[in-house]
């Protein structure tokens, strides 16, 4: 557990004897000078929470040390914070240190003056300039991005001193950027500290409930921990393995996350077994496996719990052998098997590299563990605007990531969820335009298949100059799901002639509207409600996939969901379906079976004899050929959600599975069928009419995209009665 308070208790002599224990004295000349020279310039400065302001440089060193960091770092994170706080010139402490600590503390510096958190609607963009400014700075030295990781772990231990609002916000801001990073540099250690001091800012109550929880339930099973300990100890010597066994309580933060998982399967608390894990660390690698074959000989291994992150290391280099074995008989204890050497990567990630940097052990994963940092500064090049930097940021870096093979063996790294096709992109631009199928672990996958961890993925091509499909940009169809691979898709599009891509565009919108339903003769109001000039450009934009067909469907729907002012100023309750009449807030309504309308849907009231409003189309013939206009009443959709019936037919090659395929389909859109009935063809073709029960127009325009791509599928539409 991390301890949330900590008491300011390092001091230097300290510092330096636990540095001496890996650094030769000379170097630690340069340690005491900068100590020497922060406590002049800090004098008699205090923090917010009343300690000598040196108290904080001190404390950041020493999270350093932790790390094994060399004699350079220490002493810029000694001094780190003399520019700012102490308006020491750059200049002095580089004539007086030498570049390399002036260059860290100016990185250091700089880093800290990264707004995260502007105002407005440039928070977006800031953001990304944010990142990209500490990606540059991490691709030049990374000891910069420790140095800042360690200042935030001392400030969030003191950020009790802090404004309560101060502290959320700076615990949310750890939780954003800080903990993926440590996450993705691989330093187990310091990401957990991190996490629990935010969440102990972010969600006090169920922090301290989780912590007595984890308290009691620690004391409970102390004993058996410690019998199962010696137990191990005792068969691992009898086989001639030194190991060294311990016992240790979860973070906080990694508990609270089973928690939310438990709750959302309707467990609770009482059935988290594994607060307690043990750690055995041995010498060699064939060690852990001969110490695993020893545990699951004592004890029942529970099946499904073991991980073999030694032959499949995690994407930032973690490897352990984890299995969960009943100890006892009556109790679920889970291990983690490793070398030192492992166990020193889990703890400190990249920064292990550092402690080895000095002759002792080369680290020859170091490159392979930060390429995905180079690869991150080639996009950035490669994609130009910040808007879509953030957008791949977010996507590719800050998710987990898959490892999977090339058919020569070589390993890449995707985010989690990655296809066949972003695979392809990531290869080589050229192999993802050729793409014509996949095949995964020597099997014919669809595009859209979610690569996992160790699949092996062969790209078919063709030798054609295909291009890409358009249908790839069609987030519903899920073909593409990294940004890199999107843009390289756009960019195609983009190179396309103009007139090519008005057409496509057109096209495109007009099937949209079409299969929708939904009629919308002024495109050129479309077109400005997207912000396009002209209805050309708004086209061409359509064609080459900036704008998806959800994007319309949802944009018109916003546009009509928007009350416009009738004239009428009685202020209308939302009827209970859904609708308000306008002026007659308090009438019946109800949906006319003639042409179901749909929220996003023009829509008029009728005034019936006796059944209240009926609620049509605009267009509906009905009341396009109504005598009595007077009896017509202006209406718009209210806020009220609810489900409206839809006929969609869907006409198809008629097959073995076919329905099967559409109702699982339709379902896991958790949508509702009220009623499903087909007529079949001499042509083999059959045509389906499903009732569906649909939330709008954003929803159905997804649904149709789906639908589609169930195989044999060839045209869905909304019914026209
Ligand atoms: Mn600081």
């Amino acid at each position: 557990m991390t301890q949330v308070i900590l008491k300011g208790e390092m001091d230097f002599d300290s510092l330096v004897g636990r540095a001496g224990s890996y650094l030769p004295q000379e170097k630690l000349t340069l340690v005491e000078e900068a100590y020497q020279f922060a406590l002049e310039a800090h004098q008699q400065q205090l923090r917010k929470s009343g300690e000598p302001y040196l108290q904080h440089p001190l404390e950041t060193a020493a999270i350093l040390v932790d790390l094994g960091l060399d004699a350079s770092s220490l002493a810029a994170a000694l001094l780190h914070d003399v520019p700012e706080e102490c308006g020491v010139r750059l200049s002095k402490i580089e004539a007086k240190f030498g570049t390399e600590v002036s260059k860290l503390v100016d990185g250091v510096t700089k880093l800290s003056k990264i707004s995260w958190q502007g105002g407005g609607t440039k928070k977006e963009e800031l953001q990304a300039e944010s990142l990209r400014k500490m990606l540059v700075a991490m691709a030049e030295d990374l000891r910069v991005v420790f140095i800042k990781l360690a200042d935030r772990l001392h400030n969030m231990h003191t950020l009790g001193a802090l404004p309560p609002k101060k502290r959320r916000s700076i615990a949310k801001e750890t939780m954003d950027i800080y903990v993926p990073l440590a996450h993705r540099l691989g330093m187990g250690k310091l990401k957990g500290q991190l996490e629990d001091l935010s969440l102990f800012y972010l969600q006090p109550l169920k922090y301290r409930q989780i912590e007595h929880l984890a308290t009691r339930r620690e004391a409970e099973q102390q004993s058996l921990v410690d019998q199962a300990i010696h137990t191990l100890e005792d068969e691992l010597r009898k086989s001639g393995l030194k190991a060294k066994i311990s016992g240790r309580c979860k973070g906080i933060y990694s508990m609270y996350r089973k928690m939310e998982r438990y709750a959302s399967q309707g467990k609770d608390f009482g059935d988290i077994h594994d607060i307690l894990a043990l750690r055995v660390l041995v010498d060699k690698v064939e060690d852990c496996y001969h110490t695993l074959g020893i545990v699951h000989s004592l004890w029942h291994p529970l099946t499904g719990e073991f991980n073999d992150y030694i032959a499949n290391p995690k994407e930032n280099g973690y490897q352990s052998l984890h299995t969960t074995a009943m100890c006892f008989g009556t109790t679920p204890l889970e291990m983690q098997i490793r070398t030192l050497e492992m166990h020193h990567i889990a703890e400190y990630g990249v920064a292990a590299h550092w402690r080895y940097k000095d002759g002792s052990k080369p680290d020859m994963k170091f490159e392979q563990r930060i390429a995905w940092l180079r690869q991150l500064m080639d996009w950035h090049r490669e994609l130009g605007s910040t808007a879509q930097f953030l957008e791949s940021v977010k996507t590719d870096i800050f998710n987990y990531q898959v490892f999977v093979y090339t058919p020569k063996g070589e390993i890449k790294e995707l985010p989690a969820g990655s296809t066949p096709l972003d695979f392809a992109y990531r290869i080589h631009t050229d192999l993802g335009h050729r793409c014509i199928g996949a095949k995964v672990n020597g099997r014919l996958v669809p595009l859209s298949y979610h690569l996992s961890n160790g699949d092996t993925v062969e790209i078919m091509s063709t030798k054609k100059d295909k291009g890409p499909s358009w249908d790839w940009l069609n987030p519903n169809l899920g073909f593409i799901n990294t940004s890199h691979a999107r843009e390289k898709v756009r960019q195609w599009f983009r190179k396309q002639e103009r007139g090519e891509n008005i057409q496509r565009g057109k096209g495109i919108l007009d099937k949209e509207l079409q299969r929708l339903g939904v009629s919308f003769s002024n495109r050129e109001e479309i077109a400005h409600g997207f912000k396009y000039e002209t209805v050309d450009d708004f086209y061409a934009a359509i064609g080459c996939g900036e704008i998806s067909a959800t994007q319309i469907a949802s944009k018109l729907v916003a546009q009509r969901e928007q009350p416009k002012v009738v004239g009428v100023s009685l202020a209308p309750k939302p009827a209970p379906s859904g609708i308000q009449v306008l002026g007659k807030g308090e009438l019946l309504t109800q949906l006319a079976h003639c042409c179901s309308p749909l929220p996003g849907d023009e829509i008029i009231g009728y005034i019936t004899r006796n059944r209240g409003v009926s609620i049509h189309r605009k267009d509906c013939p009905n009341i396009v050929h109504e005598d009595e206009k007077e009896r017509l009443v202006s209406v718009e959709w209210g806020s009220v959600k609810q489900l409206y019936p839809v006929v969609v037919r869907l006409d198809a090659w008629d097959k073995v599975g076919l329905l099967r395929d559409i109702t699982t389909l339709v379902a896991e859109e958790r949508v509702n069928i009220a009623s499903i009935t087909s007529t079949d063809h001499d042509d083999h073709t059959t045509s389906i009419f499903l009732t569906l029960e649909i939330k709008g127009v954003a929803q159905l325009s997804r649904l149709f995209s789906k639908l589609e791509g169930i195989s044999g599928v060839l045209n869905v539409a909304r019914m026209e009665e």
